[in-house]
């Protein structure tokens, strides 16, 4: 089994959906776990299930607000294991698509890793230890009509995670990322009964996703049975992307 007894991991969009599942998990392992969202009702109630978990209501987009608070969480916590996770779609064809829904897709799910992760950096350095692990998606590998802004977003964090495995592997800090293909959450729940059936045509393994899939594979990341991998895409579709 797993064990992350005295580890602690900062999961940020921890409110509902994935990041939900990847906090329950790694709190289920042991760890200490730092819930990060808008929605501070959501946190509170995670907060309560998890044996009074400290959580943090934060805009991610809001960087003095990001600065002020990862300061405040790291005067208590040494953080060991990052999870950035929040992110939004804001889906329409490119000739509709309106500068503020590729500004807000690109700050929120690209730009907000950039200066979370600087965030923790500084101390990870020091330790010589960390993982960093980045939700990106299969979308960022294959593309999609109508998520231009989004598959951008998510092949950067690809671009990202590579880059900084390369900068910080001498310090022993892990960085990898993991594409989930079709997950059921508040992301995809609006999808029309035809698109759905054809979707889950395209899935060998021939059902959908759920969060849980996905906090197992960050579980796995997290732990020392990953400690010798560091700037790989793990790629947990189902097939839905090969
Ligand atoms: P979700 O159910 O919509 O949850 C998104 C999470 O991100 C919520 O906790 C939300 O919390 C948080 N969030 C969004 N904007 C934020 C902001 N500005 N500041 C702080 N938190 C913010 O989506 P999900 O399906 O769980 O997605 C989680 C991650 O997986 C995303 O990065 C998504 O792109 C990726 N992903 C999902 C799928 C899928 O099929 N569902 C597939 C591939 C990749 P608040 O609203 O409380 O702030």
């Amino acid at each position: 089994m797993i064990d992350l007894k005295g580890k602690t991991a900062i999961v940020t969009g921890a409110s509902r959906g994935i990041g939900k599942a990847i906090a329950e998990k790694l709190f289920e392992a042991g760890a200490t776990v730092i819930l990060i969202a808008r929605n501070e009702e959501k946190l509170k109630q995670l907060s309560e299930k998890l044996n009074n978990s400290p959580y943090y209501p934060l805009d991610i987009t809001d960087r003095e607000k990001v600065v002020q608070t990862f300061k405040e969480i790291q005067k208590d916590y040494t953080i060991d294991i990052l999870v950035n996770n929040a992110g939004i779609t804001k889906d329409n064809i490119l000739m509709m698509m309106k500068e503020e829904e590729i500004d807000s897709v690109i700050d929120t799910n690209l730009k907000s890793v950039f200066f979370i992760t600087k965030q923790v950096l500084r101390k990870m350095l020091k330790q010589r230890s960390g993982r960093i692990i980045n939700i990106t998606s299969i979308i960022g590998l294959m593309g999609n009509p109508g998520q231009s802004n989004y598959a951008a977003s998510k092949a950067g964090i690809i671009g990202f995670t590579k880059s900084l495995a390369k900068e910080i592997g001498s310090r022993n800090i892990t960085v990898n990322a993991i594409a989930p293909g079709f997950i059921e959450t508040d992301m995809t729940k609006d999808l029309p009964e035809e698109n759905r059936k054809a979707m889950l045509e395209t899935i060998p393994l021939k059902r959908t996703g759920t969060p849980e899939d996905i906090a197992n594979a960050v579980l796995f990341l997290a732990s020392d049975l990953a400690s010798y991998i560091t700037g790989t895409v793990l790629n947990v579709s189902g097939g839905m992307y090969i």
